[in-house]
């Protein structure tokens, strides 16, 4: 019997265990926590978004953070399988906007429950409250983890499944880093992905709390290409969050401050529709002052900061407002523009951007090249992606890899 020690009881750690094959291995899952899934419980706002239903080209279009190092994994656990796995095991499935995976009961508590109960079905022994600090060595394998408290798990295989650096209160403390670091693999800095970003302008703090569903974000990069996002932003007491923002930021790594930000909150509608809706506007109420002219167009929150922006005196008469000033008014609602003065902070991301090197892991294995016996699975390997469940598929296709892998004689 081989004996198999997975580190970290996140969305990978969990499905690796739960794949090894019980009648060639004994599976011994460590957890910090004094729970499993602590991070997967939060997920998609609680709803848990576990896997998006793109094609596989398209899927790993949408891993921004080395996709094409997943091809295998993917093609071996599919989202389609994940899905299969989670109706087995009780969980009606539901599809939303983007391919969306999630339960039908909107609640990430019925996917952690399948999983615990696969652990318990395949024999899972559970180690709560154990905290790796080191992986052990011998004659260059992997032979097993020393806890922070001292003690010892020895092991023939170690899988590390301890995740990313964001969000630390749920356990993902990036220990990882050193772990892998340490027994001898090369660290890409660990950076936040799908993070709020921070702007300078003060009105921005003004609108606090409000949502806009239907925005576009884009900013222009140096080459010259406009990127951009169209959906839900919110704005927050530092700067812009939400769906769209995540996305970006994780398109704008690696911009410096001071990039340009351009907010269209009329993104559906040509240049030439908008300006005779907003003609329109402002004749139904020509007798009104300007600043009293807006509300079907804008949210009432919005609107003084536009009048503000707009240079048009808030008193002037709609009756009174030129041509020259409709159409600046029109070509600022859907170029509003914003300062980028940087992300949030790595502990606020969704996902952590870097870890260790898939260079050094085998793709079809998850097997580390530098120590046989290794085993690497979910956000603790450079691998990241967009939000709409790619990263907890990955989790679970890289998790399933590793356990099947590593549990082989
Ligand atoms: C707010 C939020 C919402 C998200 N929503 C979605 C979503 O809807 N869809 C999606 O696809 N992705 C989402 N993600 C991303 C997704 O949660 C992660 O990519 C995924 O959880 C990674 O899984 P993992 O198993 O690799 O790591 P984790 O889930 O981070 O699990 C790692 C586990 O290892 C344990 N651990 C850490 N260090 C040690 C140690 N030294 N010893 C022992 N145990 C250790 C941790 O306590 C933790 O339980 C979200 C992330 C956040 C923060």
């Amino acid at each position: 019997m081989l004996e198999v020690l997975v580190v970290g009881g996140g969305p990978a750690g969990m499905m690796a265990a739960g794949q090894c094959d019980p009648r060639r291995a004994r599976v011994t899952l460590m957890e910090k926590n004094e729970k499993l899934g602590k991070k997967l419980l939060i997920t998609g706002k609680g709803r848990c978004n576990f896997s998006n239903d793109a094609p596989l080209e398209q899927f790993i279009a949408n891993m921004p953070g080395n996709g094409p190092f997943l091809f295998s994994a993917l093609n071996a656990f599919s989202s389609r399988d994940l899905q299969d796995f989670f109706r087995l095991r009780g969980v009606a499935v539901k599809r939303e906007r983007g391919g969306r995976l999630f339960p039908e009961s909107d609640r990430s508590s019925d996917i952690l429950t399948a999983l615990e109960g696969f652990l318990k079905e395949k024999g899972v022994a559970l180690r709560f409250r154990q905290r790796a600090q080191k992986i052990l060595l011998e004659e260059g394998r992997a032979a097993g983890v020393l806890t922070e408290a001292g003690k010892v798990y020895r092991a023939d295989r170690v899988i590390l499944a301890v995740g990313g650096a964001s969000y630390p209160g749920t356990g993902s403390t990036g220990d990882g880093y050193s772990l892998a670091g340490e027994a001898g693999h090369t660290i890409l800095s660990p950076r936040p992905g799908l993070v709020p970003l921070r702007v300078a302008e003060g009105w921005v703090r003004d609108l606090q709390g409000l949502a806009l569903k239907n925005a576009e974000l884009s900013f222009k990069a140096p080459g010259g290409a406009v990127e951009g996002e169209f959906g839900e932003l919110l704005f927050t007491h530092f700067g812009l969050s939400g769906p769209i923002v995540l996305s970006l930021s994780r398109r704008m790594l690696g911009q410096r401050e001071g990039l340009t930000l351009q907010l269209n909150l009329k993104p559906a509608l040509a240049e030439e529709t908008l300006l005779k809706r907003v003609q329109r506007d402002l004749d139904k109420n020509s007798r009104k002052q300007y600043q009293n002219c807006l509300e079907g167009l804008l949210p009432k929150k919005l609107i003084p900061v536009v009048v503000s922006l707009s240079g048009i005196d808030p008193d002037k008469q709609a009756a009174h407002i030129n041509r020259e000033e409709r159409l600046a008014l029109t070509r600022l609602l859907q170029n509003l523009p914003l300062t980028f003065r940087g992300f949030r902070p790595l502990a606020e991301a969704i996902v952590t951007v870097g870890g260790v090197s898939v260079k050094e892991v085998n793709p079809k294995t998850m097997e580390s090249k530098k120590v046989p016996g290794l085993y690497l699975c979910g956000e603790v390997l450079d691998v990241d992606g967009y939000t709409g469940g790619y990263n907890l598929q990955t989790a679970f296709s890289t998790g399933y890899v590793a356990g099947k892998r590593a549990a082989e004689a």
